[in-house]
């Protein structure tokens, strides 16, 4: 026969900590306080099977579930002497809900089960407080025809209101036993009148209500959205609780709080929690009266004049201290629990692993570490990489007031506070004027690179996580908020309007990049503060990794950041990013307008100095360490003017009539670029520019390999090959560069020429192309646009519809999509590695700084990840992590 029902009380328990996905978080850890011998209300807890069973059988129960329950209910009443629904000694349960993992949205709890008229005198006698009696009762009506009946607990709140006031009592404590009555007497006519039906009176129906409450509560919307948030499978169930109950609110010697064993958002060791007297938990949760510190150092801290619980209560206190300490020894990890003083006696009712800043988190496990109560590698593992981000940026007070005028992605993180510009020349300007400025665009394109610079954040009304400006943004360290889709930017007017509000340029914003959110203002912040702690788990985390990181930078200051934060070497240097400076655009812009090979070779040679300058200045900045540096990658277009003010201007420069410009510009206009001229395509189409990059990259591997002493080994990657000809014909184009540089400078140059692998068709032949390519590395941001056939600019407008929907559960553009495009990425390693054992492979999209993603590059053997500066410590820790979970 099927167990369904585990007990637990009176110093043992049938299940254990090790139940957890049987009886949930919550009744784990009830049956394993019970072993330990804490003191723990007795009671049972149905499983999690039979939440399965309920869905799978047209919300019903399995046959034995009755007597099994009863059983439990008599264990339980054996154990404190009373007897369920019996009046003469009356025994009341609560009725809890229990996840695997903590779930928000559920039912929460039902206290006092069992009181009717009747039981609702033996309480009165059995507590000898009249007042408590009815108190407790009416709170049960409101409790459970909320809960369970769906009658809104508001209706009450109304009814206790205007009681309240037309007898002159200000508090609920003012209302007399007989008061108490009446109320209750008043509740249960709104509950016949609201269902048509009497308030149910019958103990085991109650019980029986609330155990399927608590059941449907699994598939609440909210439930199963919050699910859907956190990666909790549907198919998990939730368990209930049912317990005998003690009161938190039998007079001045009872009361009730909770407390963590250190503070959880710094992480000290100290016990950090509240209490009040004379109360139930709902009593705490509402928020009504100001509870009071556990501590005496705390009160003194907080300035309360309220005693503590060490002083109020010393001798629970004690008792407390000591289990709290217990259970953190035993559990090996920071405790949030949560107690009941019944007249003097202490009672433990949950403890759990408690939730934690990113500060608080790196604390804890380092010194966790230096108690002995856990390893090393346990402690990396402690630590949610994503939360480092919290630590890597300036943030909002979370003290601070918030005016939101709208939300978009929160697509680079770091909060930034600025006056409104709506051009990128503007915020170069504020920069020289020593004013800060917040860039807010429709979308940015590669033009906006001095303006992004120069601003303290970006905000953009359109655009995805892996739009331009995001990317950029999360590459500069730069907060960003990207497709506030609620925002409108008007540039002539020089408006952004948000929500019937209107906002001038120059007119100060906060954006939010944690959140999304725009703020009214000025808000306080708090700076990013690298403490020892976060270096102690990051030197863990470097001895557990097995991938490398590197980063994706082409700027000496984002180069000299992400070592600062422990990268490897670069993964990826976007050369196009170097073209856009003031200086050089006129070249680009020369080379592009040129008809004729001669006259872009010219220009070219005027971009070489400046280009082998920047590679050079990279090769020095990573002493030594692999750099891999991207031929030119976008459409050509991108580089030309486009205001009819840049285009006179450009015209002017370069002696070419304003139409002879327009024309070009026409002529390279493309309908879908991102499929277009871009990539290799431009190498094949003009080698030329292919050529220069490549010279400027050996030449400066010579010249840094000269100033550091030691030889650089250039990586050059060639974007977009699908073909195998494609490679081929640029290869050869760099080989022989290659060749001259070394005639010329009388030095062997040591280098490796590979490829991105962005695209179906270079995934599906890539032992083809690992005949030529010596390292490959995975641009996944293209990947997956065009396994999808979704646009990444244009993504955001529908994915997150797609999300709500339930036909995406996460933002493939965010987190690989494992099925499909790491399907693509598993099938070109293997076929990599089959053609050219000991193939080098790394990751260079966004999906490189996500530590889910991480985790599956891992799982297919990758040599490295690679991502922006700011992420490199979550991809050390999440790199850590994954390899620690797959010994
Ligand atoms: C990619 O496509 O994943 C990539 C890294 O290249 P980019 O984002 O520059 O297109
Ligand atoms: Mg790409």
């Amino acid at each position: 026969m099927t167990k369904w029902v585990y007990g637990f009380g009176g110093g043992s328990a049938e299940g254990n900590a090790g139940d957890r996905n049987l009886l949930g978080g919550k009744g784990a850890n009830l049956a394993e306080m019970c072993s330990l011998g804490l003191p723990v209300p007795p009671g049972f807890t149905i499983t999690t099977a039979v939440c399965s069973w309920y869905y799978a059988n047209d919300r019903s129960y399995p046959a034995e579930l009755d007597a099994q329950v009863a059983a439990a209910l008599d264990r339980v009443g054996e154990i404190t002497g009373r007897r369920f629904g019996d009046p003469e000694r009356l025994l009341l349960v609560s009725v809890r809900s229990g996840a695997r993992a903590s779930m928000p949205g559920m039912m929460d709890t039902v206290l006092n089960l069992g009181l009717n008229d009747r039981t609702v005198a033996a309480l009165a006698r059995d507590s000898g407080d009249e007042r408590f009696a009815y108190d407790s009762y009416r709170r049960f009506i409101q409790m459970y025809s909320d809960v369970v009946l769906g009658v809104a607990h508001e209706h009450f709140e109304e009814i206790l209101e205007d009681e309240k006031a037309r007898r002159g009592h200000d508090l609920d404590t003012d209302l007399s036993a007989a008061e108490w009555q009446e109320i209750i007497a008043l509740y249960k006519a709104k509950v016949e009148e609201e269902l048509g039906a009497p308030f149910p009176q019958e103990p085991q129906e109650q019980l029986w209500g609330a155990i399927g409450a608590v059941f449907s509560s699994w598939m609440t919307p909210r439930a199963v959205t919050y699910r859907r948030l956190h990666d909790i499978p549907e198919d998990w169930g939730t368990a209930v609780n049912v317990q005998a109950m003690v009161f938190g609110n039998m007079g001045e010697s009872s009361a009730t709080g909770v407390a963590f064993t250190r503070n959880p958002s710094t992480g000290e060791k100290k016990l950090y929690g509240e209490f009040l007297v004379n109360a139930q938990g709902e009593d705490v949760v509402a928020g009504i009266r100001t509870p009071q510190n556990l501590t005496e150092e705390a009160r003194i801290e907080a300035g309360s004049d309220k005693p503590s619980m060490e002083k109020a209560m010393p001798e629970a206190f004690a008792a407390f201290v000591e289990i709290a300490d217990r259970l953190e020894r035993h559990y090996r990890d920071m405790q949030d629990m949560e107690f009941t003083i019944e007249r003097g006696r202490l009672w433990m009712l949950q403890t759990r692993s408690g939730k934690r800043t990113a500060k608080a988190a790196l604390k804890i496990a380092v010194e966790m570490v230096a108690e002995g109560l856990i390893g090393k590698e346990e402690a990396v593992l402690r630590v949610d990489p994503a939360s480092l981000d919290q630590l890597l940026h300036p943030t909002i007070d979370p003290k601070a007031s918030r005016d939101v005028i709208g939300v978009g992605l929160p697509a680079s993180p770091g909060a930034a506070t600025g006056e409104i510009v709506f051009t990128s020349d503007e915020a170069e300007e504020m920069r020289a004027q020593n004013r800060k400025a917040i860039l807010v665009r429709v979308e940015t394109s590669p033009e906006d690179i001095h303006g992004m610079h120069a601003a303290e954040g970006i905000l953009t009304t359109r655009g995805g996580m892996t739009s331009h400006a995001a990317v950029v943004a999360r590459g500069m360290g730069k907060p960003c908020v990207s497709g506030a889709g609620s925002l409108r930017v008007d540039y002539k007017a020089g408006t952004l309007t948000a929500l019937g509000r209107t906002f001038r340029r120059g007119e100060v914003i906060t954006i939010d990049g944690a959140t999304g959110q725009v703020l009214k203002g000025a808000v306080p912040m708090l700076q990013p503060e690298l403490s020892g702690d976060f270096a102690a788990i990051m030197e863990w985390a470097d001895e557990t990794r097995r991938m490398k990181v590197r980063t994706n930078a082409e700027t000496p200051a984002d180069a000299r950041m992400a070592r600062s934060f422990g990268a490897e070497g670069i993964g990826l240097c976007r050369t196009e990013h170097m073209f856009f400076d003031d200086e050089r655009i006129v070249a680009v812009r020369e080379m592009i307008l040129s008809d004729v090979e001669k006259d872009r070779r010219a220009a070219l040679a005027k971009l070489l100095p400046m280009q082998r300058g920047d590679f050079r200045e990279l090769f020095e900045i990573m002493a030594g360490l692999p750099v891999t540096i991207r031929l030119l990658d976008p459409p050509l277009h991108e580089f030309l003017p486009k205001t009819e003010g840049e285009i006179a201007e450009v015209a002017a420069a370069m002696g070419v009539s304003a139409d002879r410009l327009r024309q070009r510009t026409e002529a390279l206009h493309e309908f879908n670029p991102m499929l277009g001229h871009r990539g290799c395509r431009l190498a094949v189409s003009y080698p030329e520019i292919a050529e220069m990059q490549a010279r400027a990259i050996f030449e400066a591997a010579v010249e840094a390999g000269r100033s550091t002493g030691s030889p650089v080994v250039p990586e050059i990657m060639v974007p977009l090959v699908g073909i195998m000809k494609e490679l081929d014909f640029v290869k050869a184009r760099i080989d022989a560069v290659a060749q001259a540089v070394m005639k010329e400078s009388g030095t062997t140059i040591d280098y490796m020429v590979g490829t991105m692998i962005e695209l179906p068709r270079a995934a599906i032949r890539a032992d083809a192309i690992a005949a030529s390519a010596e390292f490959f590395s995975f641009g996944t941001n293209d990947l997956t646009q065009t396994t999808f056939g979704i646009s990444r600019d244009d993504a955001s407008s529908f994915l997150e519809t797609y999300r709500q929907k339930g036909i995406i559960e996460r933002d493939p553009f965010v987190t690989l999509d494992v099925e499909g495009v790491g399907e693509l990425v598993r099938i070109a390693a293997d076929k990599g590695r089959a053609a050219r054992p000991g193939i080098k492979l790394g990751i260079c999209g966004e999906h490189g700084g996500d530590p889910a993603s991480i985790a599956f590059c891992e799982e297919v053997g990758l040599d490295y990840v690679s991502c922006s500066p700011f992420r490199v410590p979550i991809a050390r820790l999440a790199a850590a992590q994954a390899a620690a979970r797959r010994r």
